[in-house]
């Protein structure tokens, strides 16, 4: 999609910190960190989220690169968090399906910040 920050960053359009990459899905490090690992997991095709019509093997494989992210950057075995925001009352601000990687800290038991 021509106007799309992610697809631009998936398909090196724009350099960006790429952490995992092959040829359906692209890892980068998010711009502003909220943990001491947070990288997003892009599919290379364009969909909006996770709401929108993305076939099973993108879902999977999204699952999956993301847990390959987690390996690399060490958190697999202490533990991660994975979020994919969908819409307004998630606060989706990037229109490209994405799943956060989120670890390096204990994050503790709440989802929601309190
Ligand atoms: P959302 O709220 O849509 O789930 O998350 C979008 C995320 O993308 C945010 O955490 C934000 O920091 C990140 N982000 C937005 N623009 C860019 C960018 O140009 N480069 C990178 N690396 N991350 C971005
Ligand atoms: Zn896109």
């Amino acid at each position: 999609m021509d106007d799309c920050i992610f697809c631009k960053l998936a398909n090196h359009q724009i350099p960006t910190s790429i952490v995992y990459e092959d040829d359906d899905f692209c890892a980068f490090k998010d711009a502003n960190p909220q943990a001491p690992v947070h990288v997003l997991v892009v599919p290379k095709r364009h969909f909006a989220n996770v709401a929108d019509d993305v076939p099973t093997e993108v879902l999977g494989g999204l699952l999956k690169t993301a847990v390959k992210v987690a390996e690399i950057c060490g958190i697999r075995d202490k533990g991660f968090r994975l979020i994919m925001n969908t819409g307004a009352d998630a606060g989706q601000t990037v229109m490209h399906l994405h799943c956060h990687v989120l670890g390096g800290v204990d994050m503790g038991e709440g989802m929601l910040p309190r």
